[in-house]
């Protein structure tokens, strides 16, 4: 037995059985141990029954007592049913994952890609600390795992959302290998549709994932319908431009004719006013554009605020009015700092 330590989410599928194969363990036990992790929701190798004591404790040997590289830190749960948990990897630095519950029984994962951010938008708790590095597609998929075995049995992830810390756009050579996992039918599958991915519209990343193909679904953090606006609160607008990234979303939908989610989170005096409604209609093409409009979560350390429920509906109708398809999405877990790198924030290691 070699003493190696693996990281079990770090290998993929062949991998894996690559190195169980040179550690002298039968072909069967790497799917045997998959279908426990993924679909039986056991991380610990001596849960494993069905293996033999000397292969759980060369398991062990090789991997750890778990098939995590993280600790768990922090778990909360707010009142809606949200909960959030703060994972800690091995060099000390920290990132958060949500799972969200809806009344359709949606069970949404929602993961972080990195640790901190580099885009720097105004409005969010995420980039305040700046970026420190990309996570490893293990990472990445330790957090997905984590939210599933959070479920009680039997219920599973129906959902993912790759909202969390993080520009994805700038990660995908972690994310992709990660998400083919949850994805797969020998992993968690989730279905490809019910992965959004979340950018907050870098036009080269946009078409790095038209040229992948990908199965997934695309939502584009607009949040302003001019230039100016935009750059006001998403710094990183002033290289880009709307326009182009407009243009990107559209090369998206053409390219795989799936409809292109444009975020718009409200903030009040900001963003949100019957003109502003009336400019995002007009840039939007009506045929492909779904705009998600999401009042915007305070974040303490931050000037701004969410506009009034009424002025929120307003900006809606108006939207709709103008032949736009949009959905409302209210703020959950409030009471746990679930929104947006809160939770990391609120736990910062002693200086
Ligand atoms: N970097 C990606 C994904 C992470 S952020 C992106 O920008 O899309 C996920 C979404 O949460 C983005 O739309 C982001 O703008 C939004 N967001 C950040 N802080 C927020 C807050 N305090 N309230 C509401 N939405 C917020």
């Amino acid at each position: 037995m070699t003493k190696e330590n693996f990281h079990f989410f770090e290998l993929s599928p062949s991998e894996f059985q690559e190195v169980l194969t040179r550690n002298g363990f039968p072909k069967f036990r790497a799917p045997q141990i998959r279908r426990w992790v993924f679909s039986r929701k056991t991380v610990s190798f001596d849960e494993m029954t069905d293996i033999s004591k000397q292969d759980r404790a060369n398991l062990t040997n090789l991997f750890g007592r778990t098939v995590f590289s993280g600790n768990l830190v922090a778990e909360t749960t707010s009142d809606d049913g949200t909960k959030k948990i703060l994972i800690e990897w091995p060099d000390g630095h920290r990132v958060e994952a949500v799972l969200l519950r809806d009344e359709r029984d949606h069970r949404t994962g929602c993961i972080s890609t990195q640790v901190g951010c580099a885009m720097g938008c105004r409005f969010c708790a995420s980039g305040l600390d700046g970026f420190v590095r990309n996570l490893s597609r293990g990472e990445i998929l330790e957090q997905i795992v984590r939210l599933n075995t959070l479920l009680e049995e039997p219920l599973r992830l129906t959902h993912l959302v790759i909202m969390g810390t993080g520009e994805p756009t700038l990660n995908l050579g972690a994310l992709l290998p990660a998400l083919a996992e949850a994805t797969s039918s020998d992993g968690l599958d989730i279905g490809n549709r019910r992965v959004t991915i979340s950018t907050v519209g870098v036009p080269g990343g946009i078409d790095k994932m038209t040229a992948a193909d990908l199965p997934y679904k695309l939502a584009v953090s607009l949040h302003a319908a001019d230039d100016a606006t935009r750059t006001q609160i998403i710094p990183q607008n002033r290289f880009f431009g709307i326009k182009a990234i407009l243009a990107a979303a559209e090369r998206y939908f053409q390219k795989t004719g799936r409809r292109v989610t444009f975020e718009y989170i409200l903030i009040a005096g900001v963003n949100d006013s019957a003109a502003d409604a009336r400019r995002l209609a007009d840039l939007l093409n009506r045929k492909t554009a779904i705009v998600n409009v999401i009042p915007y979560n305070p974040v303490p350390e931050l000037p701004w605020k969410t506009p009034s429920s009424r002025a929120t509906v307003a900006f809606v109708r108006a939207l709709e009015g103008a032949g736009v398809q949009v959905k409302v999405r209210f703020r959950k877990g409030d009471g746990i700092n679930a929104a947006c790198g809160q939770l990391r924030r609120s736990y910062r290691p002693p200086a």
